[in-house]
C-alpha cells in the first residue's frame, strides 16, 4: 500500500490546509480493515478523503488520512435490475463515462462532477429537480468497514436498520468501500438557459419546478435579473427550434467573465454591484443537447467560498426576498449569483431534505473577499425558515442547533457512539457538531 508522509493537502477552495501524519492509499478492502483496526486499537485519529471538494474541514486531520484513489471503477453491472456496484473512490466524471459505455446513466447529478462517489454521498450532494432526491438516495446498497474492522453490507434488506443512517454519514461510521446505485437507460437531455426577472419568475416557481425534469435558477444580487436553467428529455421538446450552442457562452460567463469581474471586486469591493450587473447583462441564453451525464456539470475555474441551506420548498420566494433585504440593508459587496435548486424529500437521518421537499439556496463569495459577515447575516434568514445546512458547505451551526433542525440527529449521535466509541473518526471540527 502506498503511504506518503508529511504531504500537505488543500481542499478545492483552498480554505483549509490539511497536514496529516500520513496519507494511506489502500489497494483493497483488507488493507482498509488493517488501517482502521490499527487506528481503533491505538486510538489514533483517522479521516477519509474523497476529492477534497467540501468547503468544510470534514476531512482535515493530523492523524491518518485514507484515500480510496486506488479503489475505483465499476465492479458489477446488473442490467436487468438497473443496478451498478462502484468502488468508493470512483470520480463522478469517470463514472459518467463508464456508465455510458454500458448504455446507462445516473438519474441526476450536481453542478460539478469531480467528486468521488463515496465523498459525494457522504455529504448529501444534490442536483436540482423536485422529483429527484439527493445522490445518497440513489444508493441501494453499500459496503462499510467499521472502526472495529467489520465489513457490513447495508441495504433495505440487509442490516436495514442502518440503511437510512449510513447512506449519508460524513465518514463518521467507517469507510464506505463500495456503493450499489440505481441507474437508468442512457438518454439525451436538452438544456435551455433564459434570462428573466425576479417579478416574472418568483410567482411561477411552483409551475416551473413541476413542469421541468430539472429546474434551477440564479439570481444576480443588486439586480432584478434571474437566469433560468432547465434540463428536459429531448423528445418532449423536439419540436422547438434549437438556438445555440450556448455551452461556450456558459463556460465564458461562468469562468472567464466571472473571473475578471471577481478580481476587480476583490481589489475594489465597492465595484461588486457593478460586477453583478455586468454578469447579469451577459447571462447566456440558448439551447444545447447532449448525453445526460455531460449536461449537469460545468467547469468551475473561479474559486469561491460557499454556504448552502435547505429550507422547505414553499419558502423559496420569501427567503429570497428576505435575502435581498439583508443585502440591501447591509450594503453587502456581493456579486456571485445566488443559486436556487429543488430536491425531493427523503428519509435519510442526516439529509437536509429529511421528510420535506426542499428549496436549496446557495450563496457564494469570491475567494479572497471577506465572506463571514455576508454569510452570517444571510444564515439568519435560513434559520428563520428552519434551515438545514449542506454538510459540505460553510455554516456556523453546532450540535445544539443541529439537534433542533435534524429530527433524527440524536438517533445518529447514538449510532455514531456505538460504532466509534473511541471517537477515532472525529476531528476537531466534527467534535463540535457530533
Ligand atoms: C465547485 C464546487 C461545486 C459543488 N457543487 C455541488 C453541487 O452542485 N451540489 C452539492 O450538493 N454539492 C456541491 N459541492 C459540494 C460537494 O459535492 C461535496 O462537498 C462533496 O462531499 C465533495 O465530494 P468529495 O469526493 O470531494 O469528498 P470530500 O470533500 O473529500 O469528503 C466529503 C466527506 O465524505 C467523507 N468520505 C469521503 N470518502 C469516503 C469514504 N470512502 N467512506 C466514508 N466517508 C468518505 C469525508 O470523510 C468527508 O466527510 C460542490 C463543491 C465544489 C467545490
Amino acid at each position: 500500500m502506498l503511504s506518503i508522509k508529511n504531504k500537505q493537502w488543500k481542499n478545492w477552495s483552498e480554505s483549509f490546509l490539511n497536514k496529516p501524519e500520513k496519507i494511506l492509499y489502500p489497494r483493497n478492502e483488507n488493507e482498509i480493515v488493517k488501517i482502521i483496526k490499527h487506528c481503533n486499537y491505538s486510538g489514533k485519529k483517522m479521516r477519509i478523503i474523497g476529492a477534497g471538494h467540501s468547503f468544510t474541514p470534514l476531512a482535515v486531520t493530523n492523524g491518518i488520512l485514507v484515500s480510496l484513489q486506488h479503489l475505483s471503477g465499476i465492479e458489477k453491472v446488473d442490467y436487468e435490475k438497473k443496478r451498478v456496484t462502484i468502488w468508493g473512490g470512483t470520480t463522478l466524471t469517470d463514472l459518467g463515462k463508464s456508465l455510458h459505455k454500458h448504455g446507462l446513466t445516473m438519474e441526476n447529478l450536481g453542478d460539478i462532477n469531480l467528486q468521488t462517489i463515496a465523498g459525494a454521498v457522504s455529504t448529501g450532494t444534490h442536483g436540482s429537480g423536485i422529483d429527484f432526491g439527493n445522490l445518497s438516495t440513489q444508493i441501494t446498497e453499500l459496503t462499510l468497514i467499521t472502526p472495529q474492522g467489520n465489513k457490513l453490507v447495508i441495504s433495505a434488506k440487509e442490516n436495514s436498520h442502518l440503511f437510512e443512517a449510513a447512506r449519508l454519514s460524513l465518514g463518521l461510521l467507517g469507510v464506505i468501500t463500495k456503493v450499489e446505485i440505481k441507474v437508468i437507460k442512457a438518454h439525451k437531455l436538452i438544456s435551455i438557459s433564459k434570462r428573466s426577472t425576479m417579478n416574472q419568475v418568483l410567482p411561477k416557481l411552483t409551475s416551473l419546478k413541476k413542469s421541468n425534469r430539472h429546474f434551477e435558477f440564479f439570481w444576480f444580487p443588486h439586480t432584478q435579473t434571474i437566469q433560468i436553467k432547465t434540463l428536459n428529455p429531448q423528445r418532449e421538446i423536439n419540436q422547438q427550434r434549437l438556438k445555440g450552442p450556448s455551452k461556450f457562452n456558459d463556460f465564458f460567463m461562468e469562468n472567464g467573465a466571472l473571473g475578471l469581474v471577481s478580481e476587480m471586486s476583490r481589489i475594489q469591493p465597492k465595484l461588486s454591484k457593478f460586477a453583478s450587473k455586468m454578469i447579469a447583462r451577459g447571462v447566456p441564453t440558448g439551447t444545447t443537447v447532449g448525453q445526460s451525464y455531460q449536461m449537469y456539470a460545468t467547469p468551475r475555474l473561479v474559486k469561491f467560498n460557499e454556504m448552502e441551506y435547505s429550507i422547505p420548498a414553499e419558502h423559496m420566494a420569501s427567503a429570497l426576498e428576505d435575502i435581498n433585504d439583508v443585502i440591501q440593508r447591509n450594503d453587502f459587496n456581493i456579486h456571485f449569483p445566488i443559486e436556487c435548486r429543488y430536491v425531493k424529500a427523503d428519509n435519510l437521518w442526516l439529509s437536509p431534505s429529511y421528510k420535506r421537499d426542499t428549496a436549496y439556496i446557495a450563496v457564494h463569495m469570491y475567494k479572497g473577499m471577506v465572506f463571514q459577515p455576508v454569510f452570517q447575516a444571510i444564515e439568519e434568514v435560513f434559520k428563520k425558515y428552519e434551515g438545514r445546512p449542506h454538510w459540505g458547505k460553510l455554516h456556523t451551526l453546532k450540535k445544539d442547533a443541529l439537534q433542533k433542525v435534524y429530527p433524527k440527529f440524536n438517533h445518529f449521535l447514538e449510532l455514531r457512539k456505538q460504532f466509534d466509541s473511541k471517537n477515532i473518526l472525529l476531528n476537531h471540527y466534527l467534535e463540535n457538531l457530533f
